[in-house]
């Protein structure tokens, strides 16, 4: 086992990597940038590293950078947490290279799954449902009329190399296409310097169901059942549930399957998500993620594995912990992303935290690096805590997380804690009945 891990993140995810460290009796080295020197994380690591100025390409992203830390600090391993360097598989190579072990899948698949012709071509010959659409890059407007007049309007236009809902149109006519072709292009360049587009059939309304899996690099491989993650504005998820409302326990036994048998397929390593859409009883396979997801507590919820932990014990080499008879999911649990922003017009609001008082008892998990007096820099994600909440049923959940959301108190800036709230009192919500779009409507985004 390692004996000291190096943390390439910050926020709440870099502290939940450090607990499962500590609890393993692992050595943790944070690394931070200028703006983060008092975050939470840099003062639980055991060490700290500075690796550069606010902006995160020349810190959080700055591979050389961190590499330096690890050698200076004297690391075994490193662990990249999600966003920033977590899907980078260049990253995952050097950290390789300079004798460190990246705690996450191997380099070639997440390679394979950031290009997502790439990964949809993979999931197709591992026997998942894809969502109908192009079976590569779309060069021209023409083609996007042609493929629009086969599968049916509407259809999306995504980014090849996607992430966070950015490049993503949806046409609705023949007449739409050339300027939702020149968007969507001009919008994944500017993300992720690479303007290649695929096509979609746009589903009108779907549920976002993913499922959780583990895999130890050699053929095994489970799956942890599913996250119904269909609240999201913008393409951002902002709660999340486990077991999904929605599914039947035929579907759920047969996409975990599906998904089940594609890990071993791949010989994947560590854990990863493969994200579908579900409508009319079809599941359709979107991508998958090759890290550990924002939603993985309700997971861990549920299960009573620890995701973390488990990533680190087969980055070190060990076997699974049980096989997919071991694996049972009770209860229900869900998780609410609280940001910095204002609750109605999601205006970003950085700034100091007065006070901080976050809610507790029984089946109430707060993960957040928050705390009184802290100030937040205006340089990252917005996302400042997630709540997480379970209970032996649905019911009991959505009441302890009602009482949860009354109790949190994050004063001095503006949080969404009050769109929660919102959201929670809504019927169809208590109902269980919302797929993609329900949030947007609800928000006034969307009609
Ligand atoms: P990203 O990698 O940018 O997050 P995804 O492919 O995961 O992109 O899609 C993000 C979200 O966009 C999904 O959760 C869903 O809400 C919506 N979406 C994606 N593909 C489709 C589709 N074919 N039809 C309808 N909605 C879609």
């Amino acid at each position: 086992m390692f004996d000291k891990v190096l943390i390439a993140n910050r926020g709440e995810i870099a502290l939940r990597i450090h607990r499962a460290c500590r609890e393993m009796g692992i050595q943790t080295v944070a690394v931070h940038s200028t703006a983060d020197s008092d975050a939470m994380h840099v003062r639980l690591a055991d060490e700290s590293v500075c690796i550069g100025p606010p902006p995160a390409r020349d810190s959080y992203l700055n591979i050389p950078a961190i590499l330096s830390a690890a050698t200076i600090a004297g690391v075994d391993a490193i662990h990249p947490g999600y966003g920033f360097l977590s899907e980078n598989a260049r990253f995952a190579e050097a950290a390789e290279a300079h004798g460190f072990t990246f705690i996450g899948p191997s380099p070639e698949h997440i390679r394979m799954m950031g290009d997502k012709i790439v990964a949809k071509q993979t999931a197709k010959d591992l026997g998942l449902p894809l969502v109908p659409g192009s079976p590569g890059p779309v060069d021209s407007v023409e083609e996007v009329i042609s493929l629009g007049e086969q599968i049916g309007w509407p259809v999306l236009i995504k980014a090849v190399a996607g992430g966070g809902g950015r490049g993503m149109k949806v046409v609705y006519t023949a007449d739409g296409a050339s300027e939702a072709f020149s968007l969507a292009r001009n919008e994944a360049k500017a993300a992720f310097s690479n303007d290649s587009v695929y096509l979609e059939k746009y589903l009108p309304r779907p549920r976002h169901i993913e499922i959780q899996v583990l895999g130890d690099g050699k053929g095994e491989g489970v799956h942890l059942g599913e996250r119904d993650c269909s609240l999201q504005r913008r393409h951002q998820k902002v709660l999340e549930e486990a077991p999904s409302p929605a599914l039947n326990s035929e579907q759920r036994a047969r996409i975990g399957e599906l998904a089940a048998v594609a890990v071993r397929k791949l010989k994947y390593r560590g854990a990863g998500t493969m994200e579908f859409l579900f409508q009319d009883g079809e599941f359709y396979f979107i991508e998958m993620n090759t890290r550990l997801q924002v939603e993985h507590p309700i997971t861990e919820a549920v299960t009573g594995i620890d995701l973390v932990r488990e990533q680190i014990r087969i980055a070190a080499g060990g076997p699974l912990g049980f096989t997919q008879k071991d694996i049972l999911i009770s209860g229900h649990a869900i998780e609410c992303r609280i940001n910095a922003e204002h609750p109605e017009t999601f205006v970003p609001c950085p700034g100091k935290v007065t006070d901080y008082h976050p809610p507790g008892g029984l089946g109430v998990r707060v993960d957040s690096g928050l705390y009184a007096g802290y100030v937040m820099p205006p340089y990252y994600d917005s996302m400042v805590a997630k709540l997480i909440v379970s209970g032996a049923t649905r019911n009991e959940c959505l009441m302890r997380l009602r009482r949860s959301l009354e109790e949190f108190v994050i004063g001095g800036i503006d949080t969404t804690i009050p769109l929660q709230q919102r959201i929670i009192r809504q019927q169809e919500f208590i109902d269980g009945n919302y797929d993609i779009h329900w949030l947007e409507k609800l928000v006034g985004l969307k009609k």
